[in-house]
């Protein structure tokens, strides 16, 4: 079962827009069986739609397309089609009374070229969108099926979940099933995870288990997938892999999933031993707080944060001793520890956590480089500050503080006494 993914429009191609729905597509389309052979990115253009498409059906089982759909003019998919399959446009009824609900809906004034969204290649099997104006359309040449959906994201992927999705499991009913798993990880580098503590997973490899690491900005994610005749013999086959990985990297492993995040981990342990958290933030700007409250019921241990930028602020709100700031600057050990223990105090919080840095690209000094972070820990029965180097990306540099700040909470909360990136602590 092959699969081709065309995805066509001028903004794609010029960097305008992020190609999302390529890559959301090629996951879909991997979970439900498909090989995936071949993504293309194409422009507006009649000659190269036609010529596109027309090459994808001959090589592929399914061939499924994003873009062109729109009721403005350089949206052309739809004539390509329409004289690929020679055929002609017809309205269709149903589509029709649908968008002239929407409009009315909305209270705007319908034009021909809204009316002209309701037309479609007769012949052709619609793909109601609910979610917008634009129709889907399902069509087959020799054997081989063309899926032609809108652009917009969300309107794609409510396309592929519910009509698409029906149709691929009646036309390919897969022999084979599936299994994957997705071990998540934070704060350890990912060659690091695979060369040293993982190590050779070579032996692992064959009867079709396949294991990628797949670093994101905050984590690697070992994802470990095969196949078999049923669901219980996939699972068990990959189980010797997952046994492995687990012996060599569990404590490392903060959960399973491919969306799960390290603040749901943290929220989990934070709730479960009655724990509260305040957080200082300096160089993050406010998103370890951010990433916190992402988790729904946080605010069962999130009691706050505050934004200390200004030293003023470090000095009013914190109670960082104007001292400390003097003397040893406000990235430094110091203010990072006073930070902690001031939010913690403030909020009545029993843990405070705080990071202050130069987040870069310009502000740093040879003694305190671009991308030297402080994180101050204060716990309930240590305080702790933590010193990392990282990069000259502002933004990777605030993603990746969270990630340790979230992480070394982890792993202090579960008495693990490894800390992220293999940082070293200085005790207070
Ligand atoms: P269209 O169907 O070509 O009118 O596309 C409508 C909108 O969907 C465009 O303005 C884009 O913002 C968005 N879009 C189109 N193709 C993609 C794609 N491959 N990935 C992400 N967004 C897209
Ligand atoms: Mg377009």
């Amino acid at each position: 079962m092959k699969a081709h993914i065309l995805t066509i429009g001028n903004e794609l191609l010029i960097g305008d827009t992020l190609n999302t729905n390529a890559s959301w597509m090629g996951r879909f389309l991997t979970e439900h069986g498909f090989w995936v052979e071949e993504v293309r990115t194409i422009t507006d253009q009649y000659d190269s739609i036609m010529q596109s498409i027309q090459y994808a059906l001959e090589h592929a089982d399914l061939v499924v397309t994003t873009g062109g759909l729109g009721p403005t003019h350089d949206d052309i998919t739809k004539k390509a089609v329409t004289d690929l399959f020679q055929t002609d446009l017809v309205l269709d009824k149903r589509v029709l009374n649908h968008v002239k609900n929407i409009f009315r809906v909305r209270g705007l004034s319908f034009s021909s070229s809204n009316r002209d969204q309701a037309l479609v290649p007769k012949g052709c099997e619609v793909l109601f969108n609910k979610m917008g104006t634009a129709p889907g359309m399902w069509l087959e040449r020799d054997g081989s099926f063309l899926a032609v959906l809108p652009g917009v994201p969300h309107e794609m992927k409510y396309l592929m979940d519910y009509e698409v999705a029906d149709k691929i499991s009646v036309l390919f009913p897969s022999q084979t099933f599936r299994a994957v798993r997705y071990l998540k990880t934070a704060g350890v580098a990912e060659s690091t995870l695979s060369d040293e503590v993982i190590g050779d997973l070579s032996g692992y490899l064959n009867s079709g288990t396949a294991i990628a690491f797949l670093p994101g900005p905050s984590g690697v994610t070992v994802r470990v997938s095969t196949s078999g005749d049923s669901e219980a013999e996939a699972e068990e086959r990959m189980k010797p892999a997952l046994d492995f990985i687990y012996k060599q990297a569990g404590s490392l492993i903060f959960g399973e999933g491919r969306d799960v995040h390290i603040s749901e981990i943290v929220g989990k342990i934070l709730k479960k031993n009655k724990l509260t958290l305040a957080v200082a933030e300096s160089c993050t700007g406010g998103m370890i707080s951010d990433t916190i409250t992402n988790i729904p019921g946080s605010s069962d241990y999130f009691l706050g944060g505050v934004v200390a930028y200004a030293n003023r602020i470090k000095v009013d709100v914190l109670k960082v001793e104007q001292d400390v700031l003097d003397q040893y600057g406000a990235v430094s050990r110091e203010a990072a520890l006073q930070m902690a223990r001031g939010v913690a105090l403030r909020f009545g919080a029993e843990i405070g956590v705080s990071a202050t840095g130069i987040a870069g690209p310009a502000g740093g000094t040879e003694e305190k480089p671009v991308g030297l972070v402080w994180m101050g820990f204060y716990l309930p029965d240590r305080i702790f500050a933590l010193r990392a180097r990282f990069t000259h990306d502002r933004l990777k540099n605030k993603q990746r503080t969270v990630t340790v700040v979230l992480e070394t909470l982890r792993r202090q909360l579960s008495g693990l006494d490894s800390f992220p990136y293999d940082l070293k602590p200085i005790f207070s």
